[in-house]
């Protein structure tokens, strides 16, 4: 069966012709499928023979909340998914002065082996459907009750390792008769997939591009993110460059800071020197300290941030929420997949 929220508006609409339906049924079904319906009775305005039809031919997603914490702290609640196949995916939901912002998962799982994270720790088992990102915003907003403003591509999994169906997603996401959160109010986050930065570019979306950047030369960065002996840092930058003409959209650099790794003055004058010539900044954050990796978090953190500024480079240090919950994506689904095999071994 089709999983019909995978489809925009007009396949559904092309669908519902064929099976003799007027056009403007369409956008009802589209509606109540992204305010989160789990069957296609729930559709009141449609008439029951055409419920019936529709659930004859099409399925609607609903993912399980499998595991839910909820910080004390600052309201941050992070969801473990459980998928209709079994997988389980992370989203963290955030309130932020800017509104409540939701980072999803695009991946079940990863394959670009960075050093300090838990998501790719056991690679990449699929990717994910449109429908399964949606539903990340959807089922969370329900949930928690909250309107979300904003949503960040930066959970599990690597965005542009999924381009076409992200692509999907985003024109899903934006939909004014769907959820209709604006395209300044999405970040993509990837670890520097240059010809898939290009592919992005070309579609000249006003969405915030984030870069993990982690390091900037090519010889500390090849050691923590093995994408960097494909794509080096220059090669990287040179998109970035192409990526800000095209679309005049400044890019958010993601630096997570590691003892003794990259986080020297000498670095921070490579990143400025780097960024020159676009405006970028710089997001730091405290390495989360992972069980599998030896990576330790730095201690020059304002060090680092002041010496990025008098280069006239704008810094800012990420504040860490649900300190309290394992609130770095793939942390939760590592700890579940452990506790699985731990029970498989009895
Ligand atoms: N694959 C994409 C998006 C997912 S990761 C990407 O690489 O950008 C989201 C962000 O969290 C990335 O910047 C990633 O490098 C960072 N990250 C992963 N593990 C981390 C950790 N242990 N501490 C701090 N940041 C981490």
């Amino acid at each position: 069966m089709k999983d019909i929220k995978c489809m925009t508006l007009e396949e559904i609409s092309s669908a519902l012709r064929e099976m003799g339906e007027p056009a403007f049924r369409a956008k009802q079904v589209f509606t109540w499928l992204h305010r989160g319906v789990t069957s296609f009775d729930e559709m009141s305005n449609l008439s029951k023979p055409l419920r019936a039809k529709l659930a004859g031919e099409f399925l609607i997603t609903v993912p399980r909340v499998a595991r839910c914490q909820r910080s004390q702290l600052d309201g941050t609640v992070k969801y473990l998914w459980e998928l209709a196949d079994g997988n389980c995916i992370e989203s963290v939901l955030m309130r932020y002065h800017h509104g409540n912002t939701i980072c999803i998962s695009s991946q079940v799982g990863c394959r670009m082996g960075c050093a300090f994270c838990a998501s790719t720790v056991a690679g990449r088992v699929r990717d994910l459907a449109a429908s399964e990102m949606l539903d990340q915003v959807i089922f969370s907003q329900l949930d928690a009750g909250i309107p979300i403003s904003n949503i960040v591509l930066m959970g599990i999994g690597e965005p542009l390792d999924n381009f076409d169906t992200v692509m999907r997603f985003l024109e899903l996401v934006n939909h004014p008769d769907g959820l209709n959160i604006g395209m300044r109010h999405i970040s993509l986050s990837t670890c520097g997939i240059v010809p898939m930065i290009d592919a992005l570019a070309e579609r000249n979306l006003q969405l915030t591009l984030s870069v993990s950047l982690h390091a900037p030369d090519s010889q500390t960065r090849s050691q923590i993110m093995p994408v960097n002996r494909a794509y080096d840092v220059d090669t990287l930058f040179a998109a970035c460059h192409r990526y800000f003409k095209k679309t005049g959209r400044r890019i958010s650099f993601e630096y997570a800071m590691i003892d003794g790794v990259n986080d020297s003055d000498a670095q921070a004058d490579l990143i400025a020197k780097k960024i020159r010539g676009m405006p970028g900044h710089v997001n730091l954050i405290p390495l989360n300290d992972v069980v599998e990796s030896p990576l330790k978090p730095s201690r020059r953190i304002d060090a680092f941030a002041r010496r990025l500024e008098s280069h006239g480079i704008t810094a800012t240090v990420r504040r860490s929420l649900g300190g309290d919950i394992d609130a770095s994506c793939g942390q939760l689904r590592r700890k579940e997949m452990e506790e699985k095999k731990g029970a498989d071994t009895l």
